[in-house]
This record gives structure tokens, C-alpha cells and sequence, in this order.
């Protein structure tokens, strides 16, 4: 957690009481962050702008607080509201962003699509096209409210005029910008407002606006244990329910620091789900485990499906990263179907699953490429030729009940007595209880045999084996097949750098430098540089991707050895783009910065040796890049099998 420095007080300027929340109130703090003086300092400018917020309105006009505090935490975040809600995406094509943009100044689309292809952002294209042009008279100054309204607007807009229908509305409110407006309104609607500051940053600067606020009310004293605990109970609410109107509706009309207990699992609103740690060895998890009793279980290769069955009966599917995914599998309607009537007192359930490609013909689990191949959108069942079959592992809520402060021995009995397996649709997943090495091997090699990665091992008794959302828990435990060598799991990490290709390489990058994500300080330390392993195609195609996200110079938050050239790259990026590598081991290095912060200041940092390519991990977000600490743990683990 995170102690902030009060003295930090941000420079921004103040709310105007007299008239409404204006647009460029918020922009001149994205401004802010922009420039970017630090982690720290940027959540005490966000915090400070919430603090502005919520004082905003007459002390009695809650429900406008609660109104406003939602609209700038969603706007910071540039989004409209929670991912599995549909309708709300923003993301906007160039194609469209670019028209506009020539309607609204007159400039010619092919001159703005070459400046947009030199510049590399459609912000800085749109603020240079609006300097240059000169309006008959001043529109009215844009409202945060208004901009609010209209950017749900254009995502909701579909159908056949849609297209139109959008490009007039930014026209209107381009029209209307002035200053940076148009650079992060445009930057807002193509989904990438790069102000570098990501939800967990978002959540530690609202709680704490929110629990300064609440004690004001109350006129008591705060306290830094009830900063702390503030933002504590929001991140655990927020894995429950991830969605800021309500939580910031429950902090603000009951109180932050029981928000937890005044929350709680809803179906129809996915949890963040619980993740796994790596192990590389059957002795390891016996270590990690020491006594406890423990199940394995097939850990299957398919896409994490959370399935909810909401109160009104209605079935939705939600992925990993808690997004609807129901409209990509309307096959599983009829299975949930048949799973109620074989158990008519079902009302509402939420199940943790993985669904799996699954051939009818021969009943058996078909490889994870080939689920990766059914459509997305628009999916019809006729069409549908990639069978699944459904997975559970585990039981989160049944008929008004959340289950998840329940020992997974008790969870996997509900589910057992509450629902049926469905021969080729839907099956619990296969499980050995048992503490024998030899039992574990041969499980082992069987799920492997079986077409899955491998085992997952997971605690059975007591407070230990609570489902933990959100958390990579140590009551967890995955053991690949292919983990058995080398080191435990593969690596997510963020491309920062880039190097400039010679000979067969030349017009690409040849390399790149990649970094962990430090959770506590929300810098990007450096850990290895990688150029082996690429195609042609996949450095033309990184080129195509990354190229429009250089930037001039290292950002603060880059942790690099600028004295070494091989860890100073030829050309920056914004941290967007995230490479899956596998490595060989890990080894400390004075020229890599991974870790130096647990390590100590002068400390050699951890770099990868040998890392090879996987894939882009384009489901997940820098934040979500493997954690310094995790890598430090993993060198540890290793340090201690030598
Ligand atoms: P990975 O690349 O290994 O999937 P990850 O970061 O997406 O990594 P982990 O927590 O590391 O997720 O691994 C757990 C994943 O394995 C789950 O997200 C789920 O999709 C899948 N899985 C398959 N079988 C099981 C099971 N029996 N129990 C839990 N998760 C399972």
C-alpha cells in the first residue's frame, strides 16, 4: 500500500461553483498527468480533483456527487462504465476519428491520415489541426456533463446511419474544443487517452478522496490506518463487484470502511477471478503447502467462462478479464437450460468454468488453437462448427447465497448435489484428492495425455481455501507439464523499447526491451532485451503495432540504466504492448533494474536469460504485465533449488 506524501498537493486549478463542471477542468488534469512528475504526485492531483468534486455541490446534494465523482472516475479510466456492461465501448476507428476531423476543421482527409501516420497520435493531430483553424464566432464551452452524454451517445449509436450519426456528434463537440479538449476527447474516443495512469492508481486516489470526505462530513479526524483501510476494503469490493457507480454509491451513502460487508456478489455482475501461482516441481508444492490437505485437478486448456444465472433466468458467460461474453456462445443457453430443469430450485448461481473445444464424434477435449477459431460477434448457432464442453471448477454463489467465504471442500459438495454433468457439455472438472508423489506424477502425465496443461492444485480446508477474487493466490498452485523444465511459468512483460534492424531487419525493429510492472511503485523496471525467435512477418507486423506508440524520451516511470547501451534502446514506446517469453533462468545482472527496489538501491536488479517469444498477450493491460515481485519471488524459488 501505498503511503501518500501530503505535501505532494497537486497544482490544479479550481472548480468554478457558479457554473457547471466544465470539460477542460478534467483535461488540464489529464494534462497534468500527462507530464507526469511521478506516481505519487499523479494520484495526489487525481485525488485532489475528486476532493473538488465532491465539494462541488451543496453538502445535501449526495446524489450529484455520486453522479459526478462516477462520471470523472470512468473518464479517467477512458471508459463509460464497467467492462461487462455492453454498448459502452469506445475504441473508435481511425478511419472514422479521421473524418471528422477533417469535417470539423476543413483540412483534407490524406493530409491528416499522413500527420496522423507521422505523429502517431490522433490527440496531437487534432490539437495541431485546431490551432490552425480559425472559427466565425466562440461556441460555448463544453460541459464535463455534456461530453459525458454525448461520448454514451456514440457508443450506443449502431445500425445502419450509425456511422454518420457518430462523426457528427465529435464534429459538434470538436467544434466546441478549445486548448488540450480536442487532444483528449480525441485520444478519449480512439481508447487510448495515455495519461499513464491506470485503475489501480484510480482507486487508491477515489478511496482516498472518499474516506477524507466522509470523516470531514462526520467531523472527526482521519487517520493514515483509515486511508489505508479505506482503499483496502474499495480493491476488495471492486474484485467483487467491478463497478464504480455502485461502489462509489454504497462508500459515499453508507461508509468506505465497510464497504466490503455492504457489498457482496451479485449474478449478473462478474467477480474478478481468482488466479493461480506457478510451481515447477511436484517438491515445491508440497513446500508451498506444508500439511495442508490439497485436490488436484485438471487444469484444461480453453477460455475462462464465468457463468451467472441472474434472478429474471437469464444465462450470461463472462471471460477472464470479466467481459460479456454471452453472445459468443449461444450454444451454452440450452446446456444451462437443461442444467435448471434436471434441478428445478435453481434461481441464481454463479460458476467458475473453463469452456473447452470439444469433439462430439470422439468425445474427447480438442486443442486450444482450435476453440480460438470460433467468431466473436454475431455468432448464430446454426453457424457454430467448434463444439464446447463446460469445465467447473468451482461454485461462487447459489440461490442468494455467496458461497465464496466457504472451504472449496464445501463449495465442490454444492456443486456436486446441486447440478448434473451433461455428457459432451458440461462435465466437473476431473480431481484426485490426494497427498502421494507417485499418485501426483501419474495424475500428472494422465491430464497431459487427456489434452490438458497440466494440474491444478488447490488447498481444501479452512480459511486457506477461500475463493479470493482477483488474487494470484498461494491456495492456487498450477503445475504445466512443460514448467517441469526451465522456469516455473511463462512471463507477461512490457514492451518499452525498441531497436533499430540491420540487414534483413532493416525498415523493422530488431529488438526490444522489456520491462516488469512494479505494483507498489507503478514504474516499469527493465528485465531483459529480446531479439531472437521472431518471423518476418511477426516483425513486420510488431512494426505496424508499435510504431505508432513511439514517444521522444524514456517516461520518469521507466527504470533503465541509461549509461549501458544495451539496456538503452534505440527508440521509446508507450507501455501498451505486452510479450508473453518464456526464459531459461534468471539471473541477477547490474545493467537490468527488475526488483532493485526489494533488492536495495545499489543492488544488482534480476534479468531473464535466453527469453524467446510465445505471443502478444493483447488481453491484458500493462498493469497486469507479471509484477517485479513476482519475478523476485520466482529468483528466489530458483535461488533456493540450487
Ligand atoms: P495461464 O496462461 O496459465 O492461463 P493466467 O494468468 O491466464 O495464466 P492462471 O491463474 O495463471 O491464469 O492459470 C489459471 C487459469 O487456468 C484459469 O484462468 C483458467 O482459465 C484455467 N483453468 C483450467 N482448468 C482450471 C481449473 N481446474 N481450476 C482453475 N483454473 C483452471
Amino acid at each position: 500500500l501505498i503511503k501518500l506524501d501530503s505535501k505532494k498537493e497537486a497544482e490544479i486549478p479550481k472548480l468554478d461553483n457558479s457554473k457547471p463542471i466544465m470539460y477542460s477542468s478534467l483535461t488540464s488534469v489529464f494534462k497534468e498527468l500527462e507530464e507526469e512528475s511521478g506516481r505519487l504526485k499523479n494520484i495526489a492531483c487525481t485525488c485532489e480533483f475528486f476532493h473538488q468534486v465532491l465539494e462541488y455541490t451543496d453538502a445535501d446534494q449526495i446524489d450529484l456527487k455520486i453522479r459526478d465523482l462516477t462520471m470523472v472516475t470512468y473518464l479517467m479510466a477512458n471508459r463509460l462504465g464497467p467492462d461487462y456492461v455492453p454498448g459502452l465501448e469506445l475504441g473508435l476507428g481511425e478511419t472514422m476519428l479521421l473524418k471528422a476531423l477533417s469535417q470539423s476543421t476543413g483540412r483534407e482527409l490524406a493530409h491528416l491520415r499522413k500527420e496522423y501516420h507521422n505523429e502517431g497520435d490522433i490527440g496531437v493531430v487534432a490539437l495541431k489541426s485546431r490551432s490552425k483553424q480559425r472559427v466565425m464566432f466562440k461556441p460555448k464551452r463544453l460541459t464535463l456533463l455534456e461530453v459525458w452524454k454525448e461520448l454514451n451517445e456514440i457508443a450506443k449509436s449502431e445500425g445502419t446511419n450509425s456511422q454518420s450519426k457518430k462523426i457528427s456528434i465529435i464534429n459538434r463537440l470538436l467544434t466546441a474544443c478549445e486548448g488540450t479538449e480536442a487532444k483528449f476527447l480525441m485520444r478519449t474516443l480512439e481508447g487510448k487517452l495515455r495519461i499513464n495512469f491506470g485503475e489501480k492508481s484510480i482507486i487508491v486516489a477515489l478511496s482516498k478522496a472518499i474516506i477524507e470526505w466522509q470523516m470531514k462530513q462526520k467531523k472527526k479526524k482521519i487517520t493514515p490506518e483509515m486511508i489505508v483501510q479505506a482503499e483496502e476494503q474499495y480493491k476488495e469490493a471492486y474484485s467483487q463487484v467491478p463497478n464504480h457507480e455502485i461502489l462509489i454509491k454504497i462508500a459515499m451513502k453508507k461508509d468506505i470502511l465497510n464497504l466490503v460487508d455492504n457489498t457482496g456478489l451479485s449474478p449478473g455482475v462478474p467477480l474478478k477471478p481468482m488466479l493461480a501461482k506457478p510451481t515447477k516441481s511436484i517438491t515445491e508444492i508440497f513446500d508451498t503447502l506444508e500439511g495442508k490437505r490439497f485436490t488436484c485437478e485438471y487444469k484444461y486448456d480453453g477460455e475462462r467462462a464465468q457463468i451467472h444465472i441472474s434472478e429474471d433466468g437469464q444465462m450470461h458467460v463472462y471471460s477472464r478479464n470479466s467481459e460479456n461474453m454471452t453472445e459468443k456462445y449461444p450454444d451454452l443457453i440450452p446446456v444451462v437450460d437443461e442444467l435448471k430443469k434436471e434441478n428445478s430450485s435453481i434461481k441464481t448461481l454463479i460458476l467458475d468454468c473453463e469452456c473447452v473445444a470439444w469433439d462430439n464424434e470422439t468425445n474427447k477435449i480438442l486443442p486450444f488453437q482450435v476453440l480460438s477459431t470460433r467468431k466473436r460477434k454475431d455468432v448464430q448457432e446454426k453457424d457454430i462448427k467448434v463444439r464446447v464442453c463446460i469445465f467447473a471448477f468451482d461454485i461462487l454463489y447459489y440461490n442468494g447465497e455467496s458461497l465464496i467465504q466457504k472451504p472449496l471442500a464445501e463449495r465442490r459438495i454444492y456443486m456436486y448435489n446441486n447440478l448434473k454433468e451433461i455428457k459432451g457439455k458440461f462435465a466437473f472438472a476431473t480431481k484426485m484428492d490426494t497427498d502421494e508423489v507417485d499418485k501426483i506424477t501419474k495424475f500428472l502425465d494422465q491430464s497431459v495425455h487427456d489434452s490438458c496443461e497440466g494440474l491444478m492444485i488447490k488447498t481444501l480446508d479452512g480459511k486457506d481455501s477461500y475463493y479470493e477474487p482477483s488474487k494470484r493466490s498461494r491456495n492456487w498452485l498450477k503445475l504445466k507439464k512443460d514448467y517441469l523444465e526451465g522456469v516455473g511459468d511463462s512471463l507477461d512483460l512490457v514492451v518499452i523499447g525498441g531497436y533499430i534492424g540491420k540487414g534483413k531487419r532493416t525498415g523493422w525493429y530488431g529488438g526490444f526491451l522489456l520491462a516488469s510492472y512494479n505494483q507498489d511503485t507503478g514504474d516499469y523496471e527493465t528485465v531483459c532485451k529480446i531479439g531472437t525467435g521472431f518471423t518476418e512477418e511477426q516483425l513486420q507486423k510488431l512494426h505496424e503495432i508499435l510504431k505508432p506508440t513511439e514517444i521522444s524520451k524514456a517516461k520518469p516511470s521507466y527504470i533503465y540504466d541509461s549509461t549501458n547501451s544495451a539496456a538503452s534502446p534505440d527508440v521509446w514506446f508507450e507501455p501498451t504492448t505486452l510479450f508473453e517469453v518464456k526464459v531459461a533462468d534468471l539471473t541477477t545482472s547490474p545493467v537490468y533494474k527488475c526488483g532493485i527496489t526489494y533488492f536495495g538501491e545499489g543492488e544488482k536488479g534480476i534479468s531473464l536469460r535466453f527469453p524467446r517469444l510465445i505471443q502478444l498477450r493483447n488481453d491484458k493491460s500493462p498493469e497486469d504485465a507479471t509484477s517485479s515481485d513476482q519475478i523476485v519471488e520466482m529468483y528466489s524459488s530458483q535461488a533456493n533449488l540450487q
